[in-house]
């Protein structure tokens, strides 16, 4: 048994079950066992890989349209740049890259990084190369300025609640003991006022998911990007609505049973992107991820990077470029919600 399925198996032998929310959170983020506390899990040799750990391009194609949407908007001096949750650090330093020589861009840019994990913030700090940045770990400290963000698998590692649809209301996933090992079990049924509006488009036996932290997080970005202007890009795994269980845990690039390792392998669920949108003040625009890259310019890049190429390393480019756009790959899967200020256009990319 780890140690932290040793800690929740004798917390919940004495107060009870708990949500799936409070077992997600301590997994990944309890300060001396959680997933992301200790470790960095990115990566051939990890656990998963991510869109800007498997090219250059995708922090590079970001960072051009964050710039371009900061020169739609008048170049405003100061602005906040933020991303996050920025893993390696990888995502950013592509970024900024791109963006040195967009005049003025840099000198504007204030750098806040949102990161919970020591261990990755230290990483993040050696990517960045001497670039200013301020750490955060909540959304609420962003200064009050332009704001300009992205956050890339950021969400899907937020904690969710499981629910279950009854003909009496809504059985809640949570997670209880038995025979000394952690096990998912349903609660009584209940009424959830949350859930009030789902009850119309589920049925008894579905399944339905919400993320009680996206919201904040979201009214933040949202509050700075009405307020003051900007534009934030928020690129997952998800669907318009939450429908079916979605939690799934990562090892080694393999799926496992969420129960059995507890801090050990990576915890997620897709993103309800409507439920995002539906937190934010701002206007927003929706795309699946491949449309909105292609847009953006990504088989020009492509092929201006393939041409100093050769062999094994061509192969693995052009792989890359097709993992990041194809239809069967990260291309539908994974979506690209925006937020910008209701009287401004969209970010490129996105409609
Ligand atoms: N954006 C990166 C990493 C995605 S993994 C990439 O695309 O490669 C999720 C990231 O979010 C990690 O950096 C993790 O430590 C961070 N994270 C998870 N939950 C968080 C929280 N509640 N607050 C701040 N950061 C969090």
């Amino acid at each position: 048994m780890t140690p932290l399925a040793d800690m929740l198996v004798r917390r919940i032998r004495a107060t009870g079950p708990i949500t799936l929310a409070d077992y997600m959170a301590d997994c990944l983020l309890h300060p001396d066992h959680g997933y992301y506390a200790t470790r960095d899990p990115f990566g051939a040799a990890g656990d998963f890989t991510t869109a800007p750990e498997i090219s250059q391009m995708f922090g590079e194609l970001v960072g051009l349209c964050l710039a371009q949407s900061w020169l739609d908007r008048g170049a405003p001096s100061p602005f906040t740049l933020a991303e996050f949750g920025p893993g390696r650090g990888t995502l950013m330093a592509d970024l900024l890259r791109a963006t040195a020589r967009v005049p003025g861009f840099h000198a504007a840019a204030r750098l806040h990084l949102i990161e919970a994990s020591p261990v990755l913030q230290a990483r993040q700090k050696l990517a960045l190369n001497g670039f200013p940045c301020t750490w955060l770990t909540s959304a609420d400290d962003l200064p009050e300025q332009p704001l300009f963000a992205v956050a890339n698998e950021f969400f899907d590692a937020l904690p969710i609640r499981q629910f279950t649809r009854d003909p009496d209301g809504w059985r809640e996933t949570v997670v209880g003991v038995t025979d000394g090992i952690l096990t998912p079990g349903l609660s009584a049924p209940a009424p959830i006022a949350a859930l009030s509006h789902r009850l119309s488009d589920t049925r008894p036996g579905d399944v339905v998911e919400i993320c009680p932290s996206a919201g904040p997080v979201i009214a933040a970005i949202g509050g700075r990007i009405a307020g003051h202007g900007g534009v934030a890009l928020i690129i997952d795994y998800g669907a318009w609505g939450s429908g079916g269980d979605t939690f799934q845990a990562l090892q080694a690039h393999s799926f496992v049973d969420p129960f059995a390792a507890p801090g050990q392998a990576d915890l997620t669920a897709h993103v309800d992107f409507a439920a995002l949108a539906a937190a934010s003040p701002t206007a927003h625009s929706y795309a699946e991820q491949g449309p909105f890259l292609s847009r953006l310019g990504i088989s020009a890049r492509s092929d201006r990077l393939a041409a100093g190429l050769e062999g094994k390393r061509r192969e693995y480019h052009l792989a890359a470029t097709r993992r990041l756009t194809a239809p069967a790959e990260m291309g539908t899967l994974f979506k690209v919600l925006s937020l910008h200020a209701v009287s401004t256009p969209p970010p490129p990319g996105m409609y």
